[in-house]
This record gives structure tokens, sequence and C-alpha cells, in this order.
């Protein structure tokens, strides 16, 4: 009977981990150190243990201490949850534990805007995912999600006194922020009595002529003969100064360089990516890539996917289950769990998809194949089916009237 029941027996489960249950409350925030409205007060109860175990069916599950199911496909309830609600989320970490592992009675708060971060990061890694497997490319998605995990502000936030959580911040980065401006003159072209500097460009396969001038203003923030909305913000200064002097970096490091600048430089200066918001520019913009930019945005967005899942899940410990003789993993905590959940999705052959309902939240696990499937349960169909309906009948009472 034990046996039937027993979860790690059934050689499915690829990994399993044990949480706590922890105790919350929202507080309002009087420490001017926090940049939310919000603190929440985190205290581990070390007693009651959460069971959770991995297996290719059912997602990450819920078990009894035995290995029984007691809630399956943990990853979509928690991409489920509507955004920027804290209530929603506070009720996920009371079922399900906190992303962290706390050391045992001990009361410690964090800043509940960097946990919204954390989450809308885990989110835009799995949508990204989905959107790299559509058939027809959603390239303003792509981008938007791209960016969002590339660009966002990096999530620093302190669990405890001792530990601290770094989210994912690409190396590009300190590579952007060692770079010392070189001012030689000795390498620039004249066309029709204009000065270029010729630029090794990967993205476009040749030199890209910049002029010295307009490198000239952003390197130095001085505006003489180029003044557009953006052209002081010091990430852009930084990542042009990096396109025209940095050469030496790996390719994917240069690919990064040469799409920021492009970018900023043809469709607008980013100001900054949230999720919620989208890309948001100095000044007007537009989306639009050409068929090169396009290119190299999907190898951007490939790398950055992987980046921010290697990231999470660094810290998983490979064991040999000694019962099933069979190897397993062992997460440290429920977000690298998360994050390996999506580490074990097969894009190819199932994905998490939004319920087409717009007012309904929900993600549910279904089969890269099956397009027909587009809402999470018959309630959601139905009510999807009636607005239509509806909206059919009022465009016909006006056509008839
Ligand atoms: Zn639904």
């Amino acid at each position: 009977m034990i046996d039937a029941e027993n979860f790690f027996n059934l050689g499915t489960d690829y990994f399993s981990f044990i949480g706590q249950k922890c105790h919350f409350e929202i507080q309002k925030n009087d420490n001017p150190h926090f940049v939310s409205k919000n603190i929440l007060t985190v205290v581990s109860d070390s007693d009651e243990q959460l069971f959770f175990s991995f297996s290719g069916n059912d997602g990450l599950c819920l078990t009894t201490e035995f290995g029984s199911i007691i809630h399956k496909n943990i990853l979509g309830k928690f991409l489920s949850l509507p955004s920027n609600n804290a209530k929603a989320l506070l009720e996920f970490f009371e079922n399900y534990g906190y992303f962290f592992k706390m050391p045992p009675n001990e009361t410690n708060i964090v800043d509940f805007s960097h946990l919204i971060q954390v989450t809308y990061h885990i989110k835009a890694a799995l949508l990204l995912m989905n959107e790299l497997q559509n058939v027809t490319i959603n390239y303003d998605e792509i981008l938007r999600l791209t960016l969002f995990l590339l660009l966002a502000p990096p999530i620093e936030m302190k669990i405890t006194e001792k530990q601290t959580y770094t989210g994912y911040h690409d190396s590009v980065f300190k590579t952007l922020d060692s770079v010392i401006t070189i001012n030689d003159s000795s390498d620039y072209i004249t066309i029709d009595n204009e000065d270029y500097y010729s630029i090794p460009d990967i993205i476009y396969g040749k030199s890209f002529n910049l002029r010295v001038d307009e490198y000239e203003d952003i390197s130095t923030g001085e505006k003489f003969m180029y003044s557009y909305p953006g052209i002081d913000d010091s990430r852009y200064r930084k990542i042009t100064v990096a396109y025209k002097n940095c050469h030496h970096v790996s390719k994917i490091q240069r690919l990064l360089i040469d799409f920021l600048f492009h970018f900023m430089n043809s469709n607008g200066v980013i100001k900054n990516v949230s999720f919620d918001l989208g890309i948001e520019f100095y000044g007007t913009s537009n989306l639009d890539l050409d068929d090169k930019m396009k290119k190299a945005l999907l190898i951007i967005a490939k790398h950055v996917l992987s980046q921010e899942i290697n990231h999470h899940v660094s810290r998983m410990k490979p064991i040999y289950n000694p019962v099933t003789l069979e190897p397993s993993w062992k997460a440290p905590n429920l977000l690298t769990a998360l994050y390996f959940s999506l580490f074990y999705m097969k894009p190819k052959s199932e994905i998490y998809r939004k319920c087409a309902n717009p007012s309904c939240t929900n993600f549910f696990l279904v089969k890269t194949s099956n397009s027909r499937k587009k809402y999470c349960c018959d309630a959601c169909r139905n009510a999807s089916n009636q607005r239509d309906y509806r909206s059919r009948q009022k465009k016909i009472t006006k056509a008839g009237g």
C-alpha cells in the first residue's frame, strides 16, 4: 500500500526538496531604506515541513511525507498569480512556503517590491521560453521580455542578516562599467566632408560608420552637434563607448553591445524596462527591427533566457537516490525549485499557456502541438463565448438600427 502511494518509488521524480512553513505579516513601511510601501515579516516555523517532488507528468508537486500528491503543478499555480498582487503572493507563500530557507525561529523583514520583481523574472523567463517556441514569431513580445530580463534594475534583496539574494545581471554590464574612453583620432575616415569612425560590427557583417561628432557628444555628454532625448543617459553612454572601443570580448558580449547600441541609436534611448509597463523610452520611439536586428534578437533572447535559468539553478545539488538507484537532485529552496521546473520544461513538447479569457490570470500546461485548447477550464470558455456572442449581437443591432 505504502509502495503504491510512494511518489519517490515511481521512478518518475526528477528532484525533490523539503521546505518549511512560515508565517507572514504585511506591514506598512516606515523604514526609509525600503522602496516599497509594504514590508513583509517572515517568521519561520521549523516544526512544520513541506515536501515537494518534481515529475515529468505533473510538474512540481506538493506531497505528503510519504510521497503522495497533495497539489500538482505548483509552477502553474505560481504563474497564474495576478500581477502585482501582494495578497495573492502571500497566499501562495502560506500554502507552499517562502522562496528562501529561513533560519528557525527568527523574524526577518523584506521589501515586498523586491519579491514582486522576483516573481516577474520567473514569469518573463517562462513567457520568453513560450514565445521562442511559437511557430509565428512575435518579435515585439520577444523584445519586451528579453530587454526586461536584461535591462531591468538588478535585484538585490536582503533575506536575513547574513543572506542576500541577487538576480541575474549579465556579465556584459561589468564590461560596460570597465571600458575607458580612448581619445584617439587616428582611425576615422572622411566621407563628403564628414568624419566617421569605422566600427567592425557583427550584426551588419561589415563596418558601421559612426559620426565622430555624435560619438563625441554621447561620450562627453556635451551636446555640441547632437541633442536627442536620452543622449546623456549614462547606460547609453557606456554602451556607445563600448561599441566604439571594446572589441576584445566574447562574441555574445559583442553581439549584446552591438544590438543595444543600434537599438537605442535608431529606435530610441531606453530609460527603463519593467514587466508591467514594458519598454520606457526618453522620447518618441519605434520598435521596428530590420531582418539583421531580428536575427540578433533571437540569439540574444536565447542567451538571456539561459542565463536567467542558469543563474538560479546553479545551487542544485546532484544526489544518487539510494532507494531507486537513480539520479536525482536536491533543491536548496522553493525559488530554485521553481526555476528548476523551468529548467526541466520541454518547450518543444509542452508549454504553459495563458488562458485566453482576458479576465482570467491562469496558466495551464498543454502539449505544444495542441493549438485548440485556449482556455484553462469550461467556465472560462463559456464566459468568453458568451462575451463574443454579446459583442456580435451589439454589432448586428447597431448595423440594423
Ligand atoms: Zn481561465
